[in-house]
C-alpha cells in the first residue's frame, strides 16, 4: 500500500490533478438505528481525506460522549447566539433538541482541499443543498426492514423506553424523504454498505467538475506526446 502510494506521489501528472481537487460534502441521512454512525466512523478511518463535521446540539451528551469529538454540547442561549451571529450553515429541531452545523470547520476544511462528511437529518440536508448545491453528494441508508430497526433502537441502552418510541415515530418521517438523496443504500449487511458507500465517494471525486485542473493536466499529457 505505501509503496503504491509513494509510486503516485512521484508522478507529477497525478499530483497535478488531485493537488486542485474541488472538496465535496458527503451528507448521510437515515432513521436512528440505520447503522449511519457506524458507517460514518468507518469512512472516516478508511480515508484521510474526509473530515467529520462535529454539529453542535443542545442534547444532552449520552455516556461515552466526548465534547468536541461527538458533538460540541451547548446550552439554548448559546445556540441562539451561534444562530444570530450567521456561524451556522444549517439548524433543525430533531427529537425536541437542536442541533446545528457550524459553517466556519466546514469552509476550512474544503479550503485545505478535504471533503466532509455530515451526519445530519433530512431538514439539515435539504438546507446544505440548498446552499451549497452541485458541491454536495447526499446519501439515505434505509433499514432491511421496520422490526431490525426496533431491535437497534432498542439494542441502544442507553435510551429510555420513552425516548425509543419518540424515535420509532420520527423514522417513519425521515424515512419519508429518502427520495430527495442522489444515492440510497438499504443497510442489510454492514459490510456491503461500506462498500457501497466508498464506491460513492470514490466515483464522486473523479467528476470531472471536481478536478479543475484537468485543462493543464491534458495540455501537459498532449505535450509530451
Ligand atoms: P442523535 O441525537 O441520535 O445523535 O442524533 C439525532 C439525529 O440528529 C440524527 O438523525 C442526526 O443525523 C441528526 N443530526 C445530528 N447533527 C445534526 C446537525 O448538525 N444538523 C441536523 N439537521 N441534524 C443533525
Amino acid at each position: 500500500m505505501a509503496g503504491a502510494a509513494s509510486e503516485q506521489e512521484r508522478s507529477p501528472e497525478s499530483q497535478a490533478v488531485r493537488g486542485a481537487r474541488r472538496g465535496l460534502l458527503l451528507v448521510l441521512s437515515s432513521p436512528s438505528g440505520a447503522g449511519k454512525t457506524t458507517l460514518a466512523r468507518r469512512l472516516l478511518a478508511a480515508d484521510p481525506s474526509l473530515r467529520m463535521s462535529v454539529s453542535v446540539t443542545t442534547r444532552p451528551p449520552r455516556p461515552g460522549e466526548v465534547d468536541g469529538r461527538d458533538y460540541r454540547f451547548i446550552d439554548p442561549a448559546e445556540f441562539a447566539r451561534l444562530q444570530a451571529a450567521g456561524e451556522l450553515l444549517e439548524w433543525a429541531e430533531v427529537h425536541g433538541n437542536l442541533y446545528a452545523t457550524p459553517e466556519a470547520a466546514v469552509l476550512e476544511a474544503l479550503k485545505a482541499g478535504l471533503d466532509v462528511l455530515f451526519d445530519i437529518d433530512w431538514q439539515g440536508a435539504q438546507q446544505i443543498r440548498e446552499r451549497m448545491g452541485q458541491d454536495v453528494v447526499s446519501v439515505f441508508i434505509l433499514p432491511p426492514d421496520g422490526q431490525t430497526l426496533e431491535r437497534r433502537l432498542r439494542e441502544r441502552a442507553q435510551d429510555s423506553e420513552d425516548v425509543v418510541q419518540r424515535r420509532m415515530a420520527a423514522a417513519a418521517t425521515e424515512i419519508g424523504h429518502w427520495g430527495e438523496y442522489d444515492y440510497v443504500i438499504v443497510n442489510a449487511d454492514l459490510q456491503t454498505s461500506f462498500s457501497g458507500l466508498a464506491a460513492i465517494l470514490a466515483a464522486e471525486r473523479l467528476k470531472r467538475v471536481r478536478q479543475p485542473d484537468l485543462p493543464d493536466f491534458v495540455r501537459a499529457v498532449l505535450a509530451g506526446l
